[in-house]
């Protein structure tokens, strides 16, 4: 049984205290690596990293060009891979599969493979296990926060899902797109997600603007990206499910006073900053059935985003979470928000429903873990 440990952290972007209980994270490669050999020069961290992505490598052995020794006692001594599979669900209709992955502290994650437009994939990557947030309509927020994943266990998931396409030779093999909307939030583990992309961008043929980071707005981290000349190019979506600060209180409970003035202001900022016509930012919305899914609400939202740098909103039917006393909204209550939201000149997407048979839909992630602490499991099969 792992060791818990509690500890109590303000987090100023929060407002409040959150209480985590926080596991510790297990070791990094690079941190085995400078243990084994403390003087190891650094053009043989970057060889072992470029190896790792490799499809047709399979273990250090195989790394000819290290000495024999090194490659032996890292045969020994370190993970090739940080994640294991402990089970794979293979949805109906073949367009999405999902991975419960073990870490090497037992503790347990989902990562997704989706199928997309371009008959190539998308994998929605987890970068916490568990979240502190707790959305009112989220499944990984009611599991409560685990600890951050590492960047080996985030930018291994994209390995992970190569090694299994490499084995399913009648799939397509490529992997365009990455979106951090898997468990947690990824700004809340800021340093692992920076790391693990900078891996993939430099190791892997997915472009900067192929990756996605969604956040619930967890604004010091945007204030912080802002000013980082090392953060990646990447595609920004916000989690909004409301332009009224007192609602989208009461559904994101971690909002802030005075959130949605924040961050309409820090979107200027951010399109002054990064943005250009691929960089721009885009809303999520959660539809929850009689919540925020009016006319007069998406009235209110259109109002509200044109006073923001962006103006692209993804709508995203809530997945049903067992135990959550939402509903779904009505396909033609949808087409009422977007035809509303499209008559102000915004750009409306709706997230397309994938995996639902097998829990894999946004929002459904949960973990076994979130059963043995009392949180409510919805069944995977
Ligand atoms: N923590 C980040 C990223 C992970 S959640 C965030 O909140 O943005 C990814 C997306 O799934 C978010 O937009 C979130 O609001 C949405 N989501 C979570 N649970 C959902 C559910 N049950 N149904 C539909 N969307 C959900
Ligand atoms: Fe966390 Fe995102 Fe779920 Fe909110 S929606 S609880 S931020 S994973």
């Amino acid at each position: 049984m792992m060791k818990e440990v509690r500890i109590d952290q303000k987090d100023e972007s929060m407002g409040n205290t959150v209480e985590f209980h926080r596991m510790p994270a297990p070791k990094t490669r690079r941190q085995l690596l400078t243990e084994l050999f403390p003087d190891v020069p650094r053009y043989r961290t970057e060889q072992i990293e470029a190896a790792l992505f490799q499809p047709r490598l399979k273990s250090f052995e195989e790394i000819t060009t290290l000495p024999k020794e090194m490659r032996q006692t890292l045969s020994t001594s370190v993970p090739w891979i940080s994640v294991e599979a402990e089970r794979i669900l293979e949805s109906a209709r073949g367009d999405t599969a999902k991975a419960i992955l073990k870490a090497e502290d037992g503790l347990r994650f989902e990562s997704v493979l989706m199928a997309n437009a371009r008959d190539q994939w998308t994998i929605c990557v987890s970068s916490q296990i568990g979240c502190a947030m707790g959305c009112t309509f989220c499944a990984t927020g009611a599991m409560g926060f685990k600890r951050n994943l590492t960047s080996d266990e985030i930018a291994d998931q994209y390995r992970f899902w190569k090694t299994y396409l490499e084995d399913h030779p009648e799939l397509p093999q490529r992997i365009s797109n990455v979106v951090f909307m898997g468990m947690g939030e990824p700004l809340g583990n800021y340093d692992n997600v920076k790391d693990a992309i900078h891996r993939w961008l430099k190791h892997t043929d997915i472009g900067p603007t192929h990756i996605t980071v969604s956040t619930v707005g967890v604004l010091m981290n945007m204030e912080r990206l802002l000013k980082d000349p090392d953060w990646p190019p990447v595609r920004i979506a916000v989690s909004l499910h409301s332009a009224d600060q007192k609602r989208r209180e009461e559904i994101v409970p971690t909002t802030v006073p005075d959130f949605l003035i924040k961050l309409a202001d820090w979107s200027h900022r951010y399109a002054d900053t990064l943005g250009n016509r691929r960089h721009h930012i885009t809303y999520e919305y959660t539809l929850l059935s009689g919540v925020n899914d009016t006319p007069e609400i998406a009235d209110e939202l259109a109002r509200y985003i044109l006073k923001t740098s962006a103006a692209k909103v993804n709508v995203i039917p809530w997945n049903p979470v067992q135990g959550k006393i939402f509903s779904t909204s009505a396909q033609e209550r949808i087409d009422k928000f977007k035809s509303v939201l499209r008559s102000h000149g915004i750009d409306v997407t709706q997230r397309k429903t994938m995996g639902d048979d097998i829990a894999a839909a946004c929002g459904q992630l949960i973990t076994e873990t979130a059963a043995e602490s009392g949180a409510r499991r919805i069944p995977l099969e």
